[in-house]
């Protein structure tokens, strides 16, 4: 008679030998994996025995019968509850924990335990990568400097990379997403009658693209409502999966605006999951090239952008070395901007005017309330086209042939902002505030 060993020793037992750590361990845990049993078995491997109707597994150089777990089923669910955790048996449990799950306990071993060691202490549903990441944010330390120690109890920068690491690993996993529910996957209940309502309310202004915009809200905001505090909203975190893709599909079509600006934009009342009216068809057509067009037009003519910059400002020089007033690579321009430069990083290593000279900007400049005398490119009297080192800031001035390179930021960023919009563009309501318009 074979013997058999419980789900939460097998587990823990196998964690503590550092299996989670392998992909295969990992994989016969979670899913089922079909396969001959090993003649030459090794630790802690899983084999599903059909004749037995039941899963084995190597411990302690025997096989052994997984107590509770039947043939092809998954020996594992994530979710399924554990109810008591006994306190060191996952690194970071320093006390028992009630009521987890197999899911947590792997996380927490696996990810926090492994970049954190106990300093992040056990969490249980919804774990929340965002706030993981604030933890990270606000108490990690810079890595010792050479002849130094690490600390015991300290979060160091070594240890964030571990957690991307570990977060990155399990990435790799198909089976492991975030979190999911139902209603991540569905209208709210209330859906159709909301919907149903604002379209009567509004049916004579429906053309109107500010009550477009106002009804996709409403329904938007419905449905957030809906998925507050469910595991679907660590699922659908992001603003742009609600606002174009779960309202697309479960909400309602929304607002198409054609192609070339000619039509008016309508508002289409059925969700993609509700099917298609066919007198809507040509307007549905026509967003769909203006998607297509707008991704090869808009990105096009950003890229024209960086190649026009480039030429334009490729021959252009920093000037480190020509000496004024005493001053190596400055072109001894008297004319500066007055700027207000309090908390803002990007105006260190840049230069002030001091008893008229240049100075360079230092953190500790940042707590000034009041205007600087910032030297700037747009005075500067280095010969030809070229720009000294004193107006464009010590930054650039590292790399004085740089100019050509670093301005297409410019361009690069309009793309951004065009490729942004064309994938993902909505209407919204903007509040004005008050006085704005006056
Ligand atoms: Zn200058």
């Amino acid at each position: 008679m074979m013997e058999t060993i419980s789900k939460y020793d097998y587990f823990i037992k196998s964690i503590k030998e550092g299996q989670h750590l392998y992909r295969d361990w990992i994989i016969s845990i979670f899913t089922v994996v079909f396969g001959e049993k090993s003649s030459s078995p090794k630790p802690f491997d899983l084999y599903h025995n059909e004749s037995g109707n039941c899963v084995e597994v190597f411990v302690d150089d025997k096989w052994m019968k997984l107590d509770n777990v039947k043939y092809l089923e998954i020996p594992y669910i994530y979710h399924e509850v554990v109810p008591l955790l006994k306190a060191g048996d996952i690194g970071n449990a320093l006390e028992d924990v009630k009521n987890t799950t197999w899911g947590e306990m792997f996380f927490n071993q696996r990810v926090l335990y492994y970049s954190a060691g106990t300093y992040i202490g056990y969490m249980q549903d919804p774990i929340s990568l965002k706030k993981i990441g604030s933890i990270f944010a606000k108490e990690m330390l810079d890595n010792p400097k050479p002849g130094q120690q690490y600390e015991d109890g300290k979060l160091y920068v070594r240890d964030l990379q571990k957690f991307g690491q570990a977060i990155q690993d399990l990435g790799n996993y198909e089976f492991f997403v975030p979190s999911v529910d139902k209603r991540g996957l569905s209208a709210p209940p209330n859906n159709e009658t909301l919907k149903n309502e604002l379209f009567e309310k509004y049916k004579d202004q429906l053309g109107d693209t500010v009550i477009q915009a106002k009804i996709q809200d409403e329904l938007v905001n419905n449905y957030k409502e809906y998925i507050k505090g469910t595991p679907a909203e660590g699922f659908i975190y992001k603003n742009k999966s609600i606002n174009t893709a779960i309202k697309r599909m479960f909400l309602l079509h929304g607002v198409e605006s054609g192609f070339g600006g000619v039509q008016k934009p309508i508002i289409i009342k059925k969700s993609l999951d509700q099917g298609m009216d066919t007198k809507e068809f040509p307007m549905l057509m026509n967003g769909l090239r203006n998607g297509a067009y707008s991704r090869g037009a808009l990105t096009q003519l950003a890229g024209a952008g960086v190649n026009l910059l480039n030429r334009m400002f490729q021959n252009i020089l920093i000037d480190v070395d020509t000496s004024k007033d005493g001053v190596k690579g400055f072109c001894g321009t008297k004319d500066t901007v007055e700027m207000v430069i309090t908390n803002n990083t990007s105006f260190i290593g840049r230069y002030m005017k001091v008893n008229g000279l240049p100075k360079v900007i230092e953190s500790t400049d940042l707590s000034r309330t009041t205007p600087v005398d910032l030297y700037t490119p747009l005075w500067c009297k280095a010969s030809g086209n070229d720009v000294c080192s004193k107006c464009i800031g010590d930054n650039l001035s590292k790399y004085p042939k740089s100019m050509g390179t670093v301005i297409t930021k410019i361009a690069s960023t309009m793309m951004d902002k065009m490729m942004g919009s064309a994938h993902a563009k909505e209407q919204v309501l903007v509040k004005i505030p008050e006085g704005w318009l006056k």
